[in-house]
């Protein structure tokens, strides 16, 4: 072809990067060892396993396959990494981090080849996205380490932790996993992906080449079903953290459940990429080409749903089709390819599987007229129209290059399409009217939301997901907590440990709030457990009447109910006297509960300053009533006037402290790389199960119910079941402080069953447990079902009257998800 030719076609020449020095560092290295304590050593099991090359379907390198016995010892050597490293100053961990950065720089094109030949994927994005974004996420968290003492007072490293990672983005991955874990002091064994191993290998060299301290970073390639459950199973390990398929995750959360593992997952997604018709189109293009073709479509937040809104909805597949039409498709080291190669020969097939499923089901779809290189395991862009939102393209993960389109008309159309799945992982909003943008990226069930964008990342701004796709953050402040646990949690969380009795904890006034004066003071001559007697009365007839019945119902809705079951239970002082009965709620109750919960959603859109006022009415309220809830607590507990009284303080107190943190717990706005702002807004989870302490019967009911609903989250609570009454006798109090009927729902009966029902139910977003250790494992394994997050203290005793441990920013945490919102500007 001559120059006149090229210029009539535009045609593109071939504009190869040499895989020469790549292929050299392979072949000296291999069969490549295990990287513990520092050393390359060999698998146990004295097996390897091809790493293929995609695009040619031909073996690459030979990697160790790891066993259990390599699982060991690499958490071995973590644990004992573990007590120097978790100590080291922040500011020499920052060094460390600061020279992987650096290093990572230093061999950015080796790392970039190495990914494009062991993943698939185009040169021009692991040199220009995947490796830049590695690199700056070790500078920004060795920015953490040196801050960690001034930033995170409170808080430790949790120890070792186990990763895994997937083969989409391994080393961004890997970097995802490592770097907040090493800059909160912890130590890490990781597991890559199996198809994907190099690029961790070559991470593992520049962890030598640093000078990292033997055993603070090991990782094992092998199989999932050797590697990857003896770490998730090894009793020394004290966290996982797991990006992967939803499915596999939730196996995870089983296989932890009442293990007191901290748990971070980052799941799939079914992304919707919503187009309203004052977008600018030809943007929209381009747009969706980084959406859904961006890595084959093998992004766990590629945008594979076009919602176009409908009077341009024709329009855009045309010029949609004119430039698939375009896109080239082939060696993943040309720098002008746009596709590169699937990952696997397994993963192909499955693509195919799900389009001619799409097809089967009536789907329109359309792909170039090009054909795609027959080496290799490439699929073409694939685009269905006429799809229906039930259908199995429109809800599954595909995974690879193929975009499911659909329309709506109005913005509550597009919201409730968009929200038409159990994924929230990412969303994308086009149009020229930012008014719309910003209206419908709150309502968007997703943790990451890009404005007239796609697919940006930064170290700086948090990812993660909403719903099935998982809990935990990666990136950003809110990132760092995934890797850190409270000081005063000084056991390892796996272990039960009985109670402490109320009098073993030192009570102190300061604990009680802000100097409080304890003026509050109970007559001698009062009966504290008159309630369930009769007690007599003259009305000035000489009459003797018995006092008036007060049963306790269930508080539904901002109304007091009857239990379904019908039937009451009895609660007994400690001295085996009944004082009183309350309702047996079964599942109905909590099912009615959740429903009204949910019908209350919109508390979460009530100002900030209206939940604050409310709050702080909650608490004038209660302390009308200090004495009368005092003596409640006397009558169930048994304890001192004064612990009751300082009980029923502290409630007050930490009242005041939710109306004040319910405006000032806010998000923020990060300034990533690019021409614009990400909004970190902290919203509220959803419907919140709450199973509250045996002991503190007002101060525990308290402590969940305030930071919750001070957050905009609705609660379904179950109260001490010993103790209930502190938290009945609340109905009249939240009744006469203009809380909406739904906010706070109580239901009272046995604490496991009701606490299984909430974690079984779908429609209940996180769940916390404070009870036994059998009740925290069932809750963690029934939470599987759709994912949701939960709390529970592994019965860890808690002393809810000292502010640090019962009250504050781990509470906040608890009761919100962080949305991160990409606004772009410039013209
Ligand atoms: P996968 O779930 O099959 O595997 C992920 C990792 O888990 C691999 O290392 C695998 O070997 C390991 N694994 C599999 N079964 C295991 C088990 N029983 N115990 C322990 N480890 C096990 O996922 P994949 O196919 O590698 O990756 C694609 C998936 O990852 C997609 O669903 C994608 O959406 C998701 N993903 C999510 C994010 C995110 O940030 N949310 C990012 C990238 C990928």
């Amino acid at each position: 072809m001559n120059v006149a030719e090229i210029f009539e076609t535009m045609d593109y020449g071939p504009a190869p990067e040499s895989p020469t020095p790549a292929l050299a560092w392979i072949k000296e290295r291999q069969p490549f060892g295990l990287f513990i304590n520092g050393q390359w050593v060999k698998p146990a099991s004295g097996q390897y396993l091809d790493s293929i090359n995609p695009s040619t379907g031909k073996p690459l390198a030979q990697v160790a396959s790891a066993s259990s016995a390599d699982v060991d010892a690499a958490v071995a050597a973590a644990r004992s990494a573990f007590e120097t490293w978790g100590k080291t100053p922040g500011h020499v961990r920052a060094r460390y981090m600061y020279a992987i950065a650096r290093h990572i720089q230093k061999h950015s094109r080796l790392l970039a080849v190495l990914e494009s030949l062991d993943n698939g994927k185009p040169i021009r994005e692991t040199r220009d996205i995947d490796i830049p974004l590695v690199a700056r996420h070790f500078y920004y968290h060795a920015g953490w380490a040196q801050l960690m003492a001034s930033e995170l007072p409170g808080y430790e490293p949790v120890g070792v932790v186990g990763q895994i990672i997937p083969w989409n983005f391994p080393l961004l991955m890997l970097a995802w996993k490592i770097a907040p874990a090493l800059a909160m002091g912890n130590t890490v064994v990781l597991k890559p992906a199996r198809y994907t191993p190099l690029t961790a290998l070559k991470f593992a060299e520049i962890m030598q080449e640093v000078d990292l301290p033997p055993g603070v970073v090991n990782i094992l390639t092998g199989e999932a079903s050797q590697v990857g459950e003896a770490l998730v199973r090894h009793p020394d390990v004290n966290k996982i953290a797991f990006t992967g398929s939803t499915d596999v995750g939730r196996n995870l959360r089983r296989a932890t459940a009442g293990s007191g593992k901290k748990l971070s997952l980052e799941l799939g997604g079914k992304s919707p990429f919503i187009v309203f018709d004052d977008a600018d189109l030809d943007s929209v293009v381009e747009g969706v080409v980084d959406a859904i073709w961006f890595n084959q479509g093998q992004v766990c937040c590629a945008g594979s749903r076009l919602l176009v809104q409908e009077d341009v909805a024709e329009r855009l597949i045309d010029k949609l089709r004119a430039r698939m039409e375009k896109l080239r498709i082939g060696d993943p080291l040309d720098k002008a390819v746009d596709i590169g190669a699937i990952v696997s020969s397994a993963q192909l097939k499955e693509i195919q599987r799900l389009v001619a499923q799409g097809v089967d089901e009536g789907a329109v779809m359309w792909q170039p007229s090009w054909a795609c290189p027959t080496e290799g395991y490439f699929f073409p862009p694939t685009l269905f129209t006429n799809v229906s939102p039930a259908t199995t393209i429109a809800q599954v993960e595909i995974f690879g290059p193929v975009l499911v389109s659909m329309t709506f008309r109005t913005p509550a159309e597009a919201v409730a399409l968009a929200n038409n799945t159990r994924y929230g992982l990412a969303a994308s909003v086009w149009s020229e009217n930012i008014n719309l943008a910003l209206d419908v990226a709150p309502k968007l069930k997703a943790g990451t939301v890009w404005v007239n964008c796609t697919n940006l990342f930064d170290a700086s701004s948090g990812f993660g997901g909403y719903r099935e796709s998982g809990f935990g953050r990666e990136g950003g402040k809110e990132g760092l907590y995934e890797y850190v646990r409270p000081v005063w949690e000084t056991a390892p969380r796996a272990t039960a440990r009985v109670a402490p009795t109320i009098h073993e904890w030192d009570v102190q006034p300061s604990m009680v709030g802000a100097g409080l004066a304890q003026e509050t003071s109970l007559h001698e001559d009062e009966d504290t457990r008159d309630h369930a007697k009769t007690f007599e009365s003259s009305n000035g007839y000489g009459l003797v009447l018995p006092a008036i019945d007060r049963t306790p119902k269930m508080f539904i809705n901002g109304k007091q109910v009857r239990p379904d079951s019908g039937y009451s239970r009895d609660v007994y002082d400690p001295t085996g006297h009944v004082i009183g009965q309350v309702g047996e709620g079964n599942r109905k109750d909590i099912r009615n509960a959740v429903e009204a919960a949910h019908a209350a959603s919109g508390w979460a859109s009530v100002t900030t300053h209206s939940r604050a006022q409310i709050l702080y009415y909650i608490a004038e309220n209660l302390s009308v009533r200090e004495g009368e809830f005092a003596r409640r607590i006397v009558q169930q507990t048994g304890r001192s006037q004064e612990d009751a009284i300082a009980e029923v303080q502290a409630a007050i107190s930490r009242l005041f402290s939710y109306a004040a943190w319910a405006d000032k717990f806010e998000g923020v706005v990060h300034r990533p790389p690019l021409r614009g702002v990400v909004l970190a807004m902290k919203e509220a989870i959803g419907v919140i199960g709450m199973a509250c302490p045996e002991e503190y019967p007002l101060l525990g009911f308290v402590s969940l119910v305030a930071p919750a609903i001070a957050m905009g989250n609705t609660v379904v609570v179950i109260p001490s079941q010993q103790s209930p009454l502190s938290a009945t006798d609340c109905y009249q109090v939240l009744e006469t402080s203009d809380l909406p009927g739904g906010v706070v729902n109580i239901v009272t009966g046995d604490r496991d069953t009701l606490s299984q029902v909430l974690a079984d139910h779908d429609d209940v977003e996180a769940m916390w447990y404070f009870g036994s250790a059998e009740g925290c494992k069932r809750v963690e394994l029934a939470s599987a079902g759709n994912m949701k997050r939960t709390w529970v203290n592994y019965s860890h005793p808690r002393n809810w009257l000292d502010p640090v441990q019962g009250e504050g920013e781990e509470f906040l945490h608890e009761a919100t998800q962080v949305k991160n919102i990409w606004v772009p500007y410039g013209e």
